[in-house]
């Protein structure tokens, strides 16, 4: 299959859709975002890339970060992990409050934020002041690229503006689901969302679970088969909020999002690849981003399905 043109094909069919959408700004610095940036990477599992649009160009992965954590999370933890966070659909937007005080401060998964504050609590426990390091060495590995990093003013922007996660973080410190320091908690998943990274590093990164856990390019194995399994079948399930569905029915891969505009995506035993477009759609996921998507599945038949 030639992917440079259906690359091609995709970034010409997707132009009429750049008038609609909204890039974020309940945190003001990625509003600095420029709206009609895009960018597309396909990275296979035996060493071929496919990049078109603005692919060098780092932005910020937001949620696309819980991926990661929460990989960290079940190596250290396995199933212990789930008496703190679920593994079902939310139905519910990103930053909901309602369905965690009806459930008693356990949230529904770990890649809602509520989810992944909790992961990034278990982590704490585990590392300690190290954790952050951590998770940097972690998507390191993962994306076999020593040069990544966090951006310093979306991290004090969120700081200052993170009200709602905030509630969450206090909410379920009161049903005794955080372990850790409140403020040391969420410091340190403000610092994960801000870390900047390219459609061409994000989708290096996703290679080990469209590979059974193992890294093809390094050969480093990062999780079991097994865990592989269960982190992709959330992405299907959960990586998209109260549009997990939506994505799923449209899309058929697994896949996360990230209010910074990018989305991950896995074709198993094939391939990962990264979209990135910053207007959003109402669920807070990228709108070109999941047409892409859309598109990729349509043109190849490389679902799932
Ligand atoms: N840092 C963002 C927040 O907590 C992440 C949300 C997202 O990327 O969907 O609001």
């Amino acid at each position: 299959m030639n992917y440079q043109s259906i690359l091609a094909e995709i970034q010409n069919e997707i132009k009429p859709l750049f008038k609609e959408g909204k890039v974020a700004n309940y945190i003001p610095a990625l509003q600095k975002a420029n709206p009609n940036d895009f960018a597309m990477s396909i990275v296979t599992i035996d060493g071929n890339e496919y990049h078109i649009g603005c692919s060098d160009k780092n932005f910020s992965i937001q949620s696309i970060s819980k991926v990661f954590t929460f990989t960290l999370a079940l190596e250290n933890y396995s199933k212990e992990l789930y008496k703190k966070v679920g593994h079902e659909p939310s139905g519910d937007p990103f930053n909901s409050l309602v369905q965690l005080e009806y459930e008693n401060g356990i949230p529904r998964n770990p890649f809602i934020n509520a989810g992944a504050i909790v992961t990034t609590d278990s982590l704490i426990s585990k590392y300690k002041d190290d954790t952050f390091s951590q998770v940097l060495k972690f998507i390191k590995k993962t994306s076999n690229n020593n040069t990544i990093n966090f951006d310093n003013e979306i991290f004090k922007s969120e700081l200052e503006h993170g009200y709602r996660n905030l509630s969450l973080i206090n909410l379920m410190k009161s049903f005794k689901n955080i372990d850790n320091d409140t403020k040391k908690v969420i410091e340190t998943y403000f610092q994960q969302c801000s870390i900047m990274m390219n459609t061409k590093q994000l989708a290096h990164s996703m290679l080990f679970l469209a590979n059974h856990g193992r890294q093809p390019i390094t050969n480093e194995i990062i999780i079991n088969e097994a865990k592989a399994k269960r982190i992709n079948s959330l992405m299907l399930t959960c990586g998209h909020y109260d549009a997990s569905g939506d994505f799923a029915y449209k899309v058929g891969l697994p896949g996360k999002s990230g209010v910074g505009g990018g989305i991950v995506a896995v074709v198993p035993k094939k391939m990962a690849l990264c979209v990135y477009s910053p207007k959003l759609n109402k669920q807070g996921n990228s709108l070109i981003g999941t047409k892409a998507l859309e598109l990729f599945t349509t043109k190849t038949g490389l679902s799932i399905f």
